[in-house]
């Protein structure tokens, strides 16, 4: 929301810059013409815009954008009464229908703000026909000038009003897209952090069903060989009665970091449950069980620091056999039965099926 306050602020600041520069041409012109009423309407329109400039900062939007409309569809109404419809005044009106629907009212419901993006869009459509038909049909044009000076003000305010239309427009789409990518940005980081384990930092079990929905299908169209394991800490119950929950936990943090500094970029980690870990490879059983047993290694010669303490720990590593993604249930239950006979063995070991 605090974005779209932004934005709106900009919006109507630019709008309102670009009429005050448009009334100082204006003025300009009018006195060289010597129109008579205009160079002075110019002069209070020039400076209410400049005033509007800086009341943006007060983000009082709906005011200054009903102020700016009055003003426009007045400076319409008087130019053509003065010059008649071909000077090109009334396509300022138009600018004014695209900051309207930019405009975010606090607590409206939506029917409210609908009905007054659609009140102003009629507003300056009926004030662009009233200056414009009516204006020039109900009363003569009061000043006769030379061709050549209609036409210059004509262009000049048609390609003014033209220029500041597709530069309020361009503001718009440009700040929505701002908006909207920075969504997509913050969902996609939502995403990745509903997939990651916040104390280990490894994948969590959704972030596996996410990569067999990313990867699945061409490790399955390639049969790329698939080894998966299941590691788990040994005696972590008594761990954490010895040392306390805070001191296990550390240990999983620190497991965490082991692990992520040991495998290869193509092998996948997760935090499987508690203290058991799953680990996908994309390589057969005897290239995986190499960084397995480097992983049991370290695990058993590492250590963490807890107060005074040196807490050492180890982890027993269940390996399954060559499978493909298509049969990964049974390749886990292999882990798991591996990593159970791991466990009858004495733990602090890599087992294969
Ligand atoms: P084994 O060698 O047979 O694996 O024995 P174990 O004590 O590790 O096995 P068990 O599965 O009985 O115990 C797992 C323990 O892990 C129980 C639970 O208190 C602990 N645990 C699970 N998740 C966490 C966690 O996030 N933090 C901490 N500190 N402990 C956890
Ligand atoms: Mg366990
Ligand atoms: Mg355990």
């Amino acid at each position: 929301m605090e974005g779209i306050q932004k934005n709106v602020e900009h919006q109507i600041r630019w709008m309102c810059i670009g009429f005050a520069v448009a009334s100082g041409v204006n003025l300009i012109i009018s006195y060289i013409l010597r129109l008579s009423y205009l160079p002075v309407f110019y002069i209070v329109s020039a400076l209410i815009y400049l005033v509007c400039t800086w009341i943006t900062k007060l983000r009082r939007f709906v005011p200054i954008y009903l102020l700016c409309w009055l003003l426009v569809a007045t400076q319409s109404c008087l130019t053509v009464y003065v010059l008649g419809d071909d000077c090109g005044i009334q396509m300022y009106l138009l600018v004014l229908i695209i900051p309207s629907s930019y405009i975010r009212f606090a607590d409206v419901s939506f029917g409210i703000q609908r009905f007054f993006q659609i009140a102003a869009c009629f507003l300056c459509i009926a004030g662009y026909l009233i200056s414009d038909e009516l204006v020039d049909y109900l009363l003569t044009p009061m000043t006769e000038i030379d061709n050549r000076a209609e036409f210059f003000f004509t262009l000049l305010n048609v390609t003014g009003s033209l220029t500041l239309l597709s530069m309020t427009s361009n503001i718009f789409v440009r700040n929505y897209q701002n908006i909207f990518l920075k969504l997509l940005h913050q969902s996609d980081q939502m995403a990745t952090e509903a997939e990651r384990d916040t104390l280990t930092g490894l994948k969590n079990r959704r972030g596996l069903e996410h990569l067999l929905v990313k990867e699945g299908p061409v490790w399955e169209q390639e049969k790329y060989p698939i080894t998966v394991a299941l590691g788990d800490v040994d005696f972590f119950k008594s761990f954490n009665d010895t040392y306390g929950h805070d001191a296990g936990d550390a240990v999983l943090r620190h497991l965490g970091t082991l692990i992520s500094g040991l495998f290869p970029p193509e092998a996948a980690a997760f935090r499987w449950g508690g203290e058991e870990f799953l680990f996908l490879f994309p390589m057969p059983p005897e290239k995986s069980v190499v960084y397995l047993e480097q992983l049991r290694v370290t695990v058993e010669e590492s250590m963490v620091s807890w107060g005074n303490r040196e807490l050492r720990f180890s982890i027993t590593i269940g390996v399954s056999r060559q499978g493909t993604v298509d049969n990964l249930t049974q390749l886990i239950q292999e882990a798991d039965q591996a990593l159970y006979r791991g466990k009858e063995m004495g733990r602090n070991r890599v087992v294969s099926k």
